[in-house]
């Protein structure tokens, strides 16, 4: 496949407002101005594009949040299509289930190395898609990467069958072995577009599975490059069909016909997903919503805390699940950690541009940052305080929202509760752990917590208090998020079910019991009365617990 050829040009020069906020743009660059608009090229959109099965004639436009601008026309798929998907999943699916463990442990392997060696042009497509910054968008690769060095390397351990303890020793044997659910339906948003719409479906398919994937449609093309990764890594090309639509319409054509599903996005959505595939009797793992807690006890190292803090609110200008929302700040060190996470936040460099250099980019539509501007709005009007930010910035991009801080932030406020998925980070003073704990298990949700200390053992044994699917202690989110061996993901309302560990994989399998019986039959033998029988029984199981027998 070509490679990307992005073609940039400047759409308007600088007129921008004069910096009259704590913000700088990026960094200034006549031939990389970060209000330059671009354009793909179209053979390279048509070879994406062809990924799709998409036979309605209908197009949707996909724009780029870097200045608005048209990027590609989507095909658009319609049930017939997904039909049409699932048919060709579920022939290709029977014969890799058959191929050895360690085809498709080597299939995930060549993808790592594809995926680090098309890494520029993997960061170039999702931050024209999602507006994000290139470092935020360097996560994605790096995601994908781990994750499929890890089950390619671990495969055997996971999927291997294994001999049981059978109900008569020697005589019984049993075999457990792990079967692919069959096609898995992966529903993907489109805040971390690359990984989002990868990193659930590769343990899937090492399992044994096909997947058909339906990704956001803001930012089918990184997903639509995904596939195209996979085709190359050599899996099967009908193993992964993608199908494109309004998730309102496609979504339920995925949960009506697949196997499994996978699901990523809102909790309200994801509900409607569990109801969906509670009716067809088919299993479902939901990674959802979340308003994170993080806490900065009194012996947190103040400067690692705030540097910390940067990155746990506003990375990908906080359109993450995991990212923090809500700061809860010991007392004794709440005015020097304050004046040092708002002194690093208002030294952060925003621009849209697809070139590393800055810290923060946009919000990735006209959607999110409306939400953002609503909760900013309707928490100051009703008493609380701005400390930095507070403002969409248009003279940076039409998606564009500073990073907030906000103080005084109370239970009438929308922002209180709800997640805000944007750059906008409430603090609040403890003054005991235990309120702490207390107020960062409020509310629903239950995804991700953070806890900052010099402390470990402290910190560690706070973080089992905290009722979150990961916490991490001393960093935001990115320790439990890149460490793929442990599993991830939301309790309460922010979830069922883990992606990452032997609960990634696993999740995609059935296991199958195969009991043989040998020599003597489960039933009264060699003359016994059923009352005889039942006798011997009792006797047996007693000397097995004084044996020490599970
Ligand atoms: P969303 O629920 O609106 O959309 C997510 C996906 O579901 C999209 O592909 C969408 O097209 C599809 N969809 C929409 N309606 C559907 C329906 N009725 N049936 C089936 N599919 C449907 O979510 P969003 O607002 O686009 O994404 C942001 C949300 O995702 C946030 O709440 C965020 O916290 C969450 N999220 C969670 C994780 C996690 O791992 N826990 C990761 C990323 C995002």
């Amino acid at each position: 496949m070509a490679r990307a050829k992005l073609l940039t040009y400047p759409r308007y020069m600088s007129d921008r407002h004069p910096s009259s906020g704590p913000l700088v743009e990026g960094p200034h660059d006549p031939e990389h101005d970060p209000t330059a608009s671009y354009a793909l090229d179209r053979g390279y959109v048509r070879d994406l594009t062809e990924r799709l099965v998409a036979t309605s004639g209908r197009t949707v436009e996909v724009r780029s949040p870097i200045g608005d601008q048209p990027l590609a026309h989507i095909p658009q798929s319609s049930e017939t299509d997904v039909e049409e998907g699932f048919r060709r999943a579920r022939r290709a699916q029977e014969s890799w289930a058959r191929s050895p463990i360690d085809v498709r442990a080597a299939a995930l392997l060549r993808l790592h190395d594809l995926v680090l060696d098309r890494q520029s042009e993997i960061l170039d497509l999702i931050c024209l898609e999602s507006g994000k910054a290139r470092k935020h968008a360097f996560d994605e690769p790096m995601h994908i990467a781990l994750t499929a060095r890890y089950y390619g390397r671990t495969a055997h351990e996971h999927l291997d069958s294994r001999r049981v303890r059978g109900v008569f020793p020697l005589l019984t044997r049993v075999d457990v072995h792990r079967l692919p659910k069959g096609v898995v339906g992966v529903i993907s948003p489109w805040n971390y577009p690359f990984t989002m719409a990868l990193c659930d479906g590769l343990p899937a398919l090492l399992a044994g599975n096909a997947v058909v994937a339906k990704p956001d449609a803001q930012t089918m093309l990184s997903a639509l490059l995904a596939a195209r990764l996979l085709d190359e890594a050599g899996f099967p090309p009908d193993l992964w069909q993608v199908v494109a639509g309004p998730g309102a319409e496609i979504g339920p054509a995925l949960v009506q016909r697949a196997d499994y599903i996978c699901f990523t996005g809102s909790t309200a959505t994801g509900r409607s997903v569990a109801t969906g595939c509670a009716e067809r009797l088919i299993g479902c793992s939901l990674e959802l919503g979340g308003k994170n807690p993080i806490l900065v006890l009194r012996d947190a190292d103040i400067e690692k805390a705030a540097e910390g803090a940067v990155r746990a609110a506003f990375s990908n200008a906080g359109q993450l699940c995991v990212s923090m929302e809500r700061m809860f700040v010991a007392d004794q060190v709440y005015d020097r950690f304050m004046g040092r996470f708002v002194a690093r936040t208002q030294a952060m460099t925003l621009g849209t541009t697809i070139d590393w250099g800055n810290d923060m980019g946009s919000l990735t539509s006209a959607r999110q940052l409306e939400t953002v501007i609503a909760h900013v709005d309707d928490a100051v009007a009703k008493g609380a305080r701005v400390l930095t930010g507070g403002r969409p910035r248009p003279d940076l991009g039409p998606f564009f929202y500073e990073p907030t801080i906000l103080e005084g932030v109370t239970p009438e406020m929308t922002c209180f509760g709800h997640e805000t998925f944007g750059p906008v980070v409430a603090a609040y003073r403890f003054h005991d752990e235990s309120e702490a704990v207390a107020r960062a298990n409020d509310g629903e949700y239950g995804l991700n917590g953070s806890i900052y200390s010099q402390d470990g053992p402290r910190a560690r044994a706070l973080a089992r208090r905290i009722r979150c699917g990961t916490v991490n202690v001393n960093e935001g989110f990115a320790a439990s998020f890149g460490s793929v061996e442990a599993p991830m993901g939301g309790m309460r309302s922010s979830g069922l079910g883990r992606r990452q560990g032997a609960e990634g994989v696993l999740r995609f399998t059935e296991t199958q019991s195969v009991a043989t019986q040998r020599v003597t039959r489960i039933a009264p033998s060699f003359g016994l009365s059923d009352e005889r029988f039942g006798t011997v029984m009792t006797a047996s199981l007693r000397v097995l617990k004084k044996l020490g027998r599970a």
